[in-house]
């Protein structure tokens, strides 16, 4: 690791706006050797599933986490949706993760409106309601063998770009020992800086990559004062998922097991409309219980209590030269349809290919490549922005008029089939493509196995009818890789005839 650098933005709340900057430095200095491929700031989901997909395409990565190591993430999330679990499916970890909790094949969004799942397309038509660690624990697991450095109580500072790199000025803590490695390797001591040919800040809502960026995070926030608690249940409810609102929409709550006998309870009052750190009691979540869920389930031992507030904000860009933003530090939301980690893995899922084609050199436009990650997905988080914010808001309806409308959503959604149909594939990410050619793509039955399966190897798949003269079809020059990056697979059904091109991440090229 270098142990000197030249700050060029510094780290500040997410609420400061300096005007952007992305452009790298064309001319730098000097541009010392590069300590590592890629620097993910942040050991979230995004991060640690970015992680894990670039050691395993062979990159060297580092990983720099504030927290110490064995301090896991607060779980914020329990809800898992179908396509994530095919981007697991195709890391050989869903099968896994479904064993730590359970599922569900209907999603109730608010009033009497409830989704049924069980019709989906998929492996996976269901929900799995699992907490965050669970999913944190198989990908830093998965990360740490596919052999990423993982550099615990470590933070970013600042950073600066030039042509050739990022150079991240990070502080470690002081003492060996407390600094080590979640491999048992040393941290980082005292301020550092570390070269990397690509950082992604996978850094969270209030990301310092962002804020040295000077990218601004615009947007508002959405709902206040929700009261948030872990507590021990005497009766246990008769829902594995519990939600529900007041019919005034005065109030609502949500309920959920950690599956070792404690529960997650949230819950929102509108006449307690207060600041975040105005202490709270248990009695509050309580009565707000008692009124959206007709009881409190005589919740006690509450062994960690908060409030806390929910913004609706978006980057304008997820990419700023050598720099990406993905997750929590790209876009949030309300809880409301449980899609912040979802939608976080799928940035992750979409970038790491791309990361992965540049620096092994298989792309055949990097930069086209490269910024294609913002011309998908921004528009996709734009997209999950209204949802969670649309269904917050139904949620919260309480004039006659928004009442009217929360009605007329749950007639409609309830019985038009393409209406209810559109929103299941929305939320659960099954429905979610980039536009004509660039389509999800099933988990395809093929002569070589299952087209998951094939994934696990983290290449593009090429999946052409069989050739009666046992030729290997040339790869299209329309694809965005050369052929170094490629499997090949046969239909196994032979009346199948076109050729398919699906990217890592499971979604078509066009040829
Ligand atoms: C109450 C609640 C319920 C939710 N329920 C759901 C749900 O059911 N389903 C769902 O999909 N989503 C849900 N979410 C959202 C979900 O929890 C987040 O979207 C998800 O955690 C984002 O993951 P991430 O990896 O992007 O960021 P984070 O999980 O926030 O991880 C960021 C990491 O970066 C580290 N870090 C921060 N700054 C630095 C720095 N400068 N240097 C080094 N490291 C740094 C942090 O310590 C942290 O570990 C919920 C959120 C809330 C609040």
């Amino acid at each position: 690791m270098s142990t000197t650098g030249t700050t060029h933005g510094t780290a500040t709340n997410h609420d400061a706006t300096p005007s952007p900057d992305p452009t790298p430095d064309p001319t730098p200095a000097a541009t010392p050797a590069h300590d590592t491929d890629v620097l993910v700031v942040g050991a979230g989901p995004t991060g640690l599933l970015l992680a894990g997909d670039l050691a395993a395409a062979g990159l060297k990565v580092t990983v720099v986490e504030r927290r110490p190591a064995g301090r896991s993430n607060l779980t914020r999330a329990f809800a898992v949706h179908a396509r994530t679990l095919e981007q697991l499916d195709a890391r050989g970890l869903a099968d896994e993760l479904i064993a730590t909790g359970t599922t569900i094949s209907a999603l109730r969004l608010f009033g009497q409106l409830s989704l049924d799942l069980s019709g989906l397309q998929t492996r996976f038509p269901f929900l799995l309601i699992t907490p965050q660690y669970e999913v944190e624990h198989l990908l830093e697991r998965r990360a740490l063998s596919a052999g990423v450095d993982f550099r615990y109580g470590t933070e970013l500072h600042a950073l600066r770009q030039d042509a050739d790199g990022v150079t991240a000025e990070l502080t470690g803590p002081d003492g060996a020992d407390e600094a080590d490695g979640a491999d048992g390797t040393d941290g980082i001591h005292g301020p550092v800086t570390v070269r990397a040919r690509y950082l992604v800040g996978t850094d969270g809502v209030r990301s310092a990559v962002r804020t040295a960026l000077g990218l601004p995070f615009p947007g508002a926030s959405v709902i206040r004062s929700i009261v948030l608690a872990d507590v021990r249940l005497d009766e246990e409810p008769d829902k594995l998922l519990t939600v529900a609102a007041s019919p005034s929409g005065d109030t609502f709550a949500f309920l959920a097991p950690f599956g070792d006998g404690w529960y997650r309870v949230m819950g929102w009052d509108r006449r307690r409309q207060v600041a975040d750190d105005e202490p709270v009691e248990l009695d509050e979540l309580r009565s707000i219980a008692r009124r959206a869920l007709g009881r409190d389930y005589g919740m006690r031992d509450a062994r960690w209590i908060s409030r806390f507030h929910s913004d609706e904000r978006q980057a304008p860009a997820y990419r700023a030269g050598r720099v990406f933003l993905a997750g929590d530090a790209a876009h949030v939301h309300s809880p409301a349809g449980g899609q912040g980690m979802n939608t976080g893995l799928q940035d992750a899922a979409n970038l790491s290919w791309r990361l992965a084609a540049v620096l092994r050199g298989t792309a055949r436009d990097p930069e086209a490549v490269l910024d294609g990650y913002q011309t998908e997905r921004h528009p996709i988080g734009a997209r999950v922005l209204r949802t969670s914010g649309a269904i917050v808001r139904l949620a919260m309806a309480h004039t006659p008029l928004q009442r009217f409308g929360r009605n007329l959503a749950t007639r409609v959604i309830g019985s038009v089939r393409p209406v209810a149909d559109r929103a299941i594939g929305q939320i659960s990410g099954i429905g979610i493509g980039y536009g004509p050619g660039t389509r999800r793509v099933p988990d395809l039955k093929l002569r070589e196995g299952r087209l998951h399966e094939l994934l696990r190897a983290g290449q593009f798949v090429l999946v052409t009818p069989e050739d009666p003269e046992g030729a290997t079809p040339d790869l299209p020059g329309t694809a965005p890789v050369t052929d170094g990056g490629l499997i090949r697979a046969t239909w196994a059904n032979p009346a199948r005839r076109d050729t398919l091109l699906v990217r890592p991440d499971g979604y078509t090229t066009a040829l």
